[in-house]
């Protein structure tokens, strides 16, 4: 029954983008220390372009999600929508790289500009720059197909983690045996420090995080059938392994059984109160790791690691609340209604939980029960019909949403949405469209298919908008060295 502190959010996005872009500016400005050898601005613009690269690919090694203090800044959505932006401009640099390296020379002689391309490709001298480009190309390609390739989820993790290491250990000996500012000086050192950097980020995301799910178990007290394929795992911290301390709507990653390995793990929203002893989850059978949850024996170990995300009404004040669920996003939601109920709310509070079925609604009586005690106007909406169904038919729409927000003012509530990408995109413009701010409609989502919201577009405006300074940065360095 721990709360763990409110992170500030504000100015958070800023300073992170202040940080990401010291981090790749840094080797140009410590290669400007040293005096190199007159070239071509276009040869100076490949080498910037390699050296933001490196520094961009080992920053992605924190933007994956599981740094806490990142996560609980800019939510889980924002963080791998940055992280994937960030991949793909790494990437775009790297191939330029080489090619800008032979351009002047391709100009006066294609011919020659050609041979020297090849010999960039071939010569052992520069193998591991070739070894780490090849693994950058991979591991986004792979990354961007991930949904269509015939791989299990743990496969493609592993893969993405190996070609992530090869990338960026091959990229490091690549600039400090080949680079020309980086052999020497205190760019070599930055880089010897970012792979030290790089270690201690593996070591701690996979051996001390290893070494920590096995010291703090947690185990198994029960798991109960909550709707159609939807389970409510319940687990409790085992003698001498410490509460949680998390904000309701933050969510943490799950092993289970004796080899709890964060490889292996699986991210759930906790539906909980952080009032309430121990954690539960609300799951839903999908694939290999859900469709185990239901045969959990009471007792077995359960790795947490967590909390992460900024779900959370800490984060996202508003004079009045909407919660809405779509499937297995019921899962924060309740969280959220369980933690507002445990501390008798008393602002008004408008539930929407969408479904396929009726026979996938969890928690029914639960939330019938809350309103007892909260000020709760609830929507249950199936997309199919059944005899003995009560609730209403078909989706939330712009006309539904703003039914939910009649008496509320929209400028001061706030919206925390979760469910399929879909239903997020579509829901967070709407509420756009019926005068909701922004900054006050909140989403998590459990899968990144369903498009982009207006939403999504702006925070991508900003990554561009950082991403275009590092490129410009670099041509300032091309002009300058
Ligand atoms: C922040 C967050 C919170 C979530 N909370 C819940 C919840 O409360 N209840 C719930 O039922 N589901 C939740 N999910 C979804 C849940 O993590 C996946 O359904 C689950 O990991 C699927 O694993 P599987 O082996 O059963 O299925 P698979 O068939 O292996 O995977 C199905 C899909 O789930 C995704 N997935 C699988 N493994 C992982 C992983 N390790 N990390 C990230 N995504 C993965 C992939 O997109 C994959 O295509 C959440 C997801 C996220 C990102």
């Amino acid at each position: 029954m721990t709360h763990a502190p409110r992170t500030p959010r504000h100015a958070s996005g800023a300073l992170l983008a202040l940080i990401y872009l010291a981090a790749c500016l840094a080797p140009l400005a410590l290669a400007l220390l040293r005096p190199a050898a007159p070239a071509d601005p276009w040869e100076h613009a490949a080498a910037g372009l390699g050296l933001v690269a490196l520094s961009a690919m080992a920053v992605q090694f924190v933007t994956s999600g599981r740094f806490h203090v990142i996560s609980a800044r800019l939510g889980i959505d924002r963080i791998m929508a940055f992280h994937k932006i960030a991949a793909w401009w790494a990437l775009a640099a790297l191939l330029l790289h080489p090619l800008l390296f032979v351009l002047p020379t391709w100009a006066e002689n294609p011919a020659l500009g050609t041979e020297r391309l090849t010999a960039y490709l071939t010569l052992p001298r520069y193998r591991t720059g070739v070894v780490a480009l090849a693994a950058l190309l991979l591991l986004v390609l792979s990354a961007a197909l991930r949904e269509r390739l015939p791989w299990q989820h743990e496969t493609w993790r592993a893969g993405h983690l190996v070609l992530g290491m090869v990338a960026i250990f091959c990229g490091l000996h690549h600039a400090i045996t080949a680079g020309r500012f980086s052999a020497l000086g205190a760019l070599n050192g930055f880089w010897w420090l970012t792979g030290l950097a790089v270690l201690l980020i593996l070591a701690t995301l996979y051996l001390w995080r290893w070494a920590r799910l096995h010291r703090a178990p947690w185990r198994v007290a029960s798991v109960t059938k909550r709707a159609d394929r939807i389970w409510e795992l319940d687990v409790q911290p085992a003698p001498g392994t410490p509460p949680l301390a998390y904000r309701a709507g933050q969510f943490a990653w799950i092993t289970t059984g004796t080899h709890r390995f964060p490889l292996f793990d699986h991210p759930f929203s906790i539906a909980d109160s952080p009032r309430r002893p121990g954690l539960s989850f609300l799951i839903k059978e999908l694939g290999d790791f859900t469709s185990a949850v239901p045969a959990l024996a009471p007792g077995t170990p359960v790795g947490i690691d967590g909390p992460y995300g900024n779900f959370t009404l800490q984060d996202h004040p508003g004079d009045a609340i909407l919660l809405i669920a779509g499937g297995a996003g019921i899962g924060p939601i309740m969280g959220l209604l369980r933690d507002l109920a445990a501390t008798g709310d008393t602002r008004p509070v408008r539930l929407a939980y969408a479904a396929g079925h009726p026979d996938n609604f969890a928690c029914l009586d639960e939330i019938a029960a809350a309103q007892e005690t909260l000020d709760l106007r609830t929507l249950l909406l199936s997309e199919e019909d059944t005899p003995s169904w009560q609730g209403q038919l078909g989706r939330l729409t712009h006309e539904r949403l703003e039914t939910m927000l009649s008496g509320l003012d929209p400028a001061r509530s706030v919206a925390m949405i979760c469910g399929p990408g879909r239903m997020i995109t579509a829901v967070s413009d709407a509420l756009g469209d019926l005068g909701m701010p922004m900054r006050n409609i909140v989403y998590e989502r459990f899968d990144y298919a369903g498009g982009t919201s207006r939403q999504d577009r702006r925070h991508r405006r900003h990554f561009y908008g950082v991403l275009g300074i590092v490129a410009l940065g670099t041509a300032g360095f091309a002009l300058l060295a």
